[in-house]
């Protein structure tokens, strides 16, 4: 392994947050990378934390990130993806419905209560569809280093700040567009990546 140490995609997917690096100052003060001790003790860690090539240790943060976001949907006892019915899929890049659903869908009960999955603001209305039918709502969450469209929603407020877990939303009539489907709120980040590991 040449040059610059990468942490393997599985670690990646799991930790997806920042990686602290321990050196100069920080590390010295702890263990000296010259040290024997040191040494001795590198190479009793799992080969993925290593990196003799640059002499930098990494240190992975030790807590998973997934279930960052609180609960959205108040009648579900946690957030829980969509799976698949007669009108598609709910996980990210589900292709069923013809284009890559660059979204998740969380499931949830028409009517319900939905709650902000972290503190921030809402900024503005942002409609899946422009076709005006009865779920076609939703509005643009911002804060807390995310950005979010959430559709199929009527929101409280378009604009104003709100916390994390307190009531941003009711979700629309559902049923009455698509029976039988899986009702749910559909979440997707403003740059289109994938939201999952933050459900
Ligand atoms: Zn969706």
């Amino acid at each position: 392994m040449a040059g610059k140490w990468e942490p393997e995609a599985s670690t990646r997917l799991l930790l997806p947050l920042p990686w602290t690096q321990l050196t100069g100052d920080t590390a010295e003060a702890a263990t000296p990378f010259s040290s024997p001790l040191f040494h001795s003790a590198i190479s009793e860690l799992p080969a993925t934390f290593r990196s003799f090539s640059t002499g930098i240790l990494l240190i992975p943060p030790v807590f998973p990130t997934a279930g960052r976001w609180a609960k959205i949907c108040a009648t579900q006892s946690a957030n829980k993806i969509r799976g698949c019915d007669s009108y598609g899929c709910g996980a990210y890049n589900d292709q069923s419905g013809g284009k890559p659903h660059k979204g998740v869908d969380v499931i949830c009960r028409d009517g319900s209560l939905v709650y902000s999955p972290f503190t921030g603001s809402t900024k503005m209305q942002a409609k899946p569809f422009g076709n005006r039918n009865a779920i076609d709502n939703g509005v643009l969450l911002h804060g807390s280093g995310f950005c979010l469209k959430i559709f199929y929603i009527k929101p409280f407020k378009y604009r104003g700040s709100i916390r994390k877990g307190e009531r941003l939303c009711v979700l629309l009539p559902m049923q009455k567009v698509h029976p039988g489907i899986i009702s749910h709120i559909h979440i997707q980040n403003c740059d289109l990546s994938d939201p999952t590991p933050n459900i």
